[in-house]
């Protein structure tokens, strides 16, 4: 994909593709992961296209990494509160999509699925 298309999450967010919402606010969707690796796993993801990664994300808007962090546990407590919250950074890390998300998963996450979690 060229860097001037919009991203899968962009397409999502114009509602250009379908996906199961489970939250929204005026700066952040949230969403089932399509191919889920926990009971629950749902991406919370910035609307704006301009953070690739959230390191970017941290440095260009850090009230909006606060944000995104904020809605990650208020999804959470929806599943009894604990979670784990992911950010793939770098495609060695196993980011395929480069528009900043955070992965959480909740629910038996097994002995350590930390490893091998892509
Ligand atoms: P990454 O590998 O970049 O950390 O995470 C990208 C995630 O997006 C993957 O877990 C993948 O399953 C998910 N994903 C990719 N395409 C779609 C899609 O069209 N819809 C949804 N809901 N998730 C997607």
């Amino acid at each position: 994909m060229s860097t001037t298309e919009p991203s899968i999450f962009t397409r999502i967010v114009s509602r250009e593709i379908p996906a199961s919402i489970v939250a929204e606010t005026d700066r952040l969707i949230a969403f089932h992961d399509i191919a889920p690796k926990a009971p629950v796993h749902v991406l919370v993801v910035p609307k704006t296209p301009e953070y690739t990664n959230v390191a970017d994300l941290a440095v260009g808007d850090p009230a909006l990494l606060a944000e995104l962090v904020t809605l990650a546990q208020q999804i959470a407590n929806e599943h009894g509160g604990q979670f784990r919250l992911i950010f793939n950074t770098g495609e060695k890390a196993g980011q395929t999509v480069f528009h900043v998300h955070a992965h959480i998963l909740i629910g038996d996450l097994g002995e350590d699925p930390r490893a091998d979690f892509q």
